[in-house]
């Protein structure tokens, strides 16, 4: 693991994995399922989780190990699980926290399919998300808290809506009910938004968007912060703090201190949910991630000029960009990821719905696709497509306008993009 001293752009590249004289330079693919071992005390070490040696690839496995290792250096955090999917890595997080019983408060402007788990799916499972408004006020975010209450939830940068989360005022309401902040950092990205040194408890990733980039991966990782005291509220996170009859009596807390929480969640929900990344989309993430900083700047850079280009275009409505100045985020955006926006920018065009339709298909570089983070740019219709199952008002309340076409924009040359949307545009008349 290179040095804490490197900077972002140096741990994107170095981070997680560095090879010894003669080892292969690049992290390779360990594809097994298994790992051999001599006698059976150092199996049984291995399930008394008194080694982190690897025994069986739902547990963890060489190569994911190392994207795990380079996520959690860059976020910051003191260890980070990689999970099948950015949905499995926002469950397991959940479910590491809460039971049956349980509430959560999260930002309502969030990623469709985690509103549907948190709404509908944890609902059947027993568990209650309550849905506000993310600029409510410290205190009546505090007052939507319930004795039951275990977690905040919100995207630094909401994806589609683009709203850019107060981190700080989260963390300060979170600290007062007495629970972790989760913040999904996915459309930021750490090379963007620092969610951990804002105060957040945990940050989630679907890492199928920019940490892998380029579109061949799908999957998700939960990075903890470490400094949540899961003793100073033992009465609401026993799972944390008793022992754990699965694992003759261990406390996760007392024996696993500021990586207590994923040494559970691998020892809890991989073992028991199975919802584990392969060795080769760990390898292509990693890839990946290798180039992170040098894309996350031009993406950034790319939509602000895609974002002031439209704003001036007259066949547009409306643009909403966190990095364009005048824009209800851009104080917050400044403060919170001060190198760039990011690639998501949305847009009205004028004559609604069926104009956005007709726009799209007028598009010869940009391509429809259900994807953010993709180093081509990619556009999408959310009211007709991801959010779908939401209705009318639940979109809305998550900032889902009908005519709202969502781009993200690509790394290819900016002239280029700016004249395909322009002659899409000028065709809708
Ligand atoms: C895509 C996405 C997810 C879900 O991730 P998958 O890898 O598609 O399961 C969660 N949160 C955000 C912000 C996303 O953009």
């Amino acid at each position: 693991m290179p040095d804490k001293k490197y900077r972002i752009e140096t741990q994107c590249i170095q981070a997680g994995y560095k090879a010894e004289s003669g080892q292969p330079q690049v992290p390779p693919i360990v594809q097994n399922t298994t790992y051999r071992y001599y006698n059976a005390a150092d199996v049984a070490k291995l399930f008394d989780l008194e080694s982190a040696d690897f025994m069986y690839t739902r547990l963890g496995s060489p190569t994911v190990n190392m994207l795990e290792e380079k996520m959690a250096a860059l976020e910051g955090g003191t260890a980070a699980i990689a999970a099948s999917s950015g949905q499995a890595a926002n469950m397991i997080t959940m479910l590491n926290i809460c039971e049956a019983g349980d509430h959560i408060i999260a930002a309502a402007n969030i990623y469709g399919g985690t509103h549907n788990l948190f709404g509908v799916t944890f609902k059947k499972m027993g568990i209650d998300v309550t849905f506000i408004d993310q600029n409510l006020s410290e205190d009546e975010i505090v007052a939507m808290a319930r004795p039951e209450t275990r977690a905040l939830f919100g995207e630094s940068l909401g994806n589609p809506a683009l709203g850019v989360l107060d981190i700080e005022k989260f963390s300060r309401a979170a600290k007062r009910i007495g629970v972790p902040l989760v913040v999904d950092n996915t459309l930021a990205s750490p090379v963007l938004c620092r969610p951990l040194e804002h105060g957040a408890d945990f940050v989630v990733h679907s890492t199928t968007k920019w940490s892998d980039g380029h579109a061949t991966s799908v999957g998700g990782m939960v990075v903890e912060g470490g400094k949540f005291d899961w003793n100073a509220h033992a009465d609401k996170f026993p799972g944390m703090v008793e022992p754990d009859e699965s694992y003759h009596g261990l406390k996760y807390y007392e024996k696993f201190g500021d990586q207590a929480f994923s040494v559970k969640l691998r020892a809890q929900m991989l073992r028991d949910l199975g919802c584990t990344m392969a060795p080769m989309n760990a390898f292509l993430t990693i890839q990946g991630l290798d180039t992170l900083h040098l894309r996350m700047e031009r993406h950034s850079q790319n939509a602000l000029a895609l974002a002031k280009f439209l704003k001036d275009h007259p066949m547009t409505d409306w643009v909403k960009y966190p990095g364009l100045e005048g824009d209800e985020d851009y104080e917050r955006a400044q403060k919170y990821l001060p190198k760039g926006a990011g690639g998501v920018l949305s847009f009205g065009v004028k004559g609604g719905r069926a104009a956005g339709e007709k726009f799209l298909e007028n598009l010869e570089l940009a391509s429809i696709v259900v994807h953010v983070g993709d180093i081509r740019t990619s556009v999408l219709h959310p009211a007709s497509t991801t959010h779908r199952q939401l209705s009318e008002e639940d979109q809305l309340k998550g900032g889902i306008l009908p005519e709202l076409i969502r781009v993200s924009v690509g790394c290819e040359n900016i002239e280029d993009i700016i004249a395909d949307f322009d002659q899409a545009l000028k065709k809708v008349k």
